[in-house]
């Protein structure tokens, strides 16, 4: 029987490459259901394409033109955020593919796993605002969660089949746009410079999160819920050729790795696949054309965030919902050129110096913490 697939986020990065292996397996997978916030054209083209049963548009200014561009199909539409939660737990699909940015994510990826669905998880801000919240309830529900980020995915692989704990997680980290400037050369950096990732094509937002390394942090913090390991069990290395795309070390000493081509379809299609992999077509990696894979610390007075997400997971409740919010509110301020780049971490540094802070915190705790946090980046960025 072909799974049913919901894939939120269906126009962007990780959304068009989860429809690439759609395409790639008919006889395996299904897209019932897409979802974007403002590309109305391109999800009409996908929804007529895949002929899916439902649509939705999470800015339903959009919703009119949807709505017209799919006339005469089966397909039904909606509009508004709350209508992508809903689709997620909607009754037909098996499994959500959560390919949403930002803490947009949260709920959906709630509503998902209170319906029992299995969960292939991109939107790690699910995990860095909401971790502690998110994983019992997939417990309780018995809702898988399979992680698309590569490292997790990694980590992933390389612990299918033990049963022994952990001695370490060893994050690996490209070093972004800016790995070989100085520190004194940052302070002009433009967003041309910012979006030119050296391994991967990706949207905006995770783009300038992995130059500034909130994305590693984050990463670091996703580690922690999806697999229980303390932080101070969790390292990262800066291994610029993303070949070896994360490392377990376990008690004895060994270590496994998982590596390849940076391509993003290879997690993607493990987690739609696991525990079973794709047959995929595609290059092969060419050791001999990798002769140097090499490892170095991550200068970690260059990239500040790094060590402000171990704090945030240190420090548990809120904090590292504020440390998302914030970064989301800078970043947005950066893209529109209103900030400058290192604008982006001192706003994060505001606003956890001046969030309130709740120990153990519910959904709507992290929703005013969220609220809180962009309102304090806002005024410290004179936004
Ligand atoms: P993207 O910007 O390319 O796509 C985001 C998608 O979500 C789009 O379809 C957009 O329409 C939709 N969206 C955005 N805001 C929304 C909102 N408020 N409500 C409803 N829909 C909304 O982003 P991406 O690069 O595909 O990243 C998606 C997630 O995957 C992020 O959490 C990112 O950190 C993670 N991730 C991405 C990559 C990658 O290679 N792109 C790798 C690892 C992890
Ligand atoms: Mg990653």
């Amino acid at each position: 029987m072909r799974q049913r697939l919901a894939i939120l986020g269906s126009t962007g990065s990780i959304g068009e490459q989860t429809l690439d292996i759609v395409r790639e397996n008919p006889e395996r997978f299904e897209a019932r259901v897409l979802t974007a916030r403002s590309r109305w054209e391109r999800l009409a083209e996908q929804a007529r394409e895949f002929d899916a049963d439902a649509v939705a548009i999470a800015d339903e200014r959009h919703y009119a033109p949807l709505r017209d561009a799919l006339a005469g199909t089966d397909t039904k539409v909606y509009a508004g955020e709350e209508a992508v939660a809903q689709l997620a737990a909607a009754g037909d699909t098996e499994v959500v593919v959560n390919a949403l940015v930002g803490y947009a994510g949260l709920a959906p990826t709630v509503a998902a796993i209170g319906a029992g669905k299995k969960l292939a998880l991109a939107n790690k801000e699910s995990l860095v605002v909401g971790g502690a919240c998110v994983m019992p309830l997939a417990r309780k529900h018995r809702a898988p969660i399979v992680p698309i980020d590569s490292e997790h995915s990694a980590i992933f692989q390389c612990l299918a089949g033990e049963r022994a704990p952990v001695r370490r997680l060893i994050v690996t980290c490209s070093g972004g746009a800016f790995r070989d400037l100085r520190r004194e050369e940052l302070a002009g950096v433009t967003v041309e410079q910012a979006l030119r990732h050296p391994q991967w094509r990706m949207g905006a937002k995770i783009t300038i999160d992995s130059s500034t390394l909130v994305n590693k942090g984050f990463e670091v913090i996703e580690a922690h819920w999806l697999f229980g390991t303390p932080a101070e069990r969790i390292d990262v290395v800066l291994h610029p050729q993303s070949i070896v795309h994360s490392m377990v070390e376990f008690e004895d000493g060994a270590i496994k790795a998982q590596l390849g081509t940076p391509d993003m379809r290879m997690p993607i299609s493990y987690a739609l696949m696991y525990p079973d992999r794709a047959a995929r077509p595609g290059e092969r990696f060419d050791f001999l054309a990798h002769s140097q894979l090499t490892f170095a610390a991550v200068d970690r007075e260059k990239y500040p965030a790094l060590e402000i997400a171990y704090d945030c997971l240190r420090r548990g409740g809120t904090a590292a919902c504020t440390m998302n919010g914030a970064n989301e509110t800078a970043v947005g301020a950066f893209l529109a050129r209103r900030c400058a780049w290192l604008d982006i971490v001192r706003a994060i540094r505001h606003a956890l110096e001046h969030a309130s802070f709740v120990a153990s915190p519910t959904l709507d705790d992290y929703a005013a913490a969220d609220a809180e946090a962009r309102a304090l980046a806002a005024e410290f960025l004179e936004l």
